[in-house]
């Protein structure tokens, strides 16, 4: 997706703090961390949202929780963390390119804001 800002992340036209990257997915830190850990995990192929899945994604976004449980043990948040994905207006969704937030390093309230 030409339009699309982690498309062009993705394809290396904008730099990032890059975390971790396979054939699937790629990591990256957040430009605006909300917490100490703030990362950003997107899958390499373009998804609008989680409204926007299918059956052909179920492994793709299993890989992804596996991802981000990874970066969790990498980052030591051992007292546990949070994995958020915001879909569409309601959500708080603000990037169209599915993406989840692995939070860490502070204790988050709920329910959410
Ligand atoms: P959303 O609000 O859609 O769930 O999350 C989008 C996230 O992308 C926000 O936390 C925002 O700070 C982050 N973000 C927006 N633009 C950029 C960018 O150019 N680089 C990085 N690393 N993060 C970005
Ligand atoms: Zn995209």
């Amino acid at each position: 997706m030409a339009d699309c800002l982690f498309c062009k992340i993705v394809a290396g036209e904008i730099p990032t703090n890059k975390v971790y990257e396979d054939d699937k997915v790629l990591a990256f830190g957040d430009i605006n961390p909300q917490a100490p850990v703030h990362i950003l995990i997107i899958p390499k192929k373009h998804i609008k949202s989680l409204e926007d899945v299918s059956n052909e994604d179920v492994e793709l976004l299993g890989h992804i929780q596996l991802v981000a449980s990874k970066l969790a043990k990498e980052n030591n948040l051992n007292d546990g963390y949070r994995l958020v994905n915001n879909c569409g207006v309601d959500g708080g969704q603000t990037v169209a390119h599915i993406h989840y937030h692995l939070l860490g390093g502070r204790t988050f309230g709920w329910p959410p804001g």
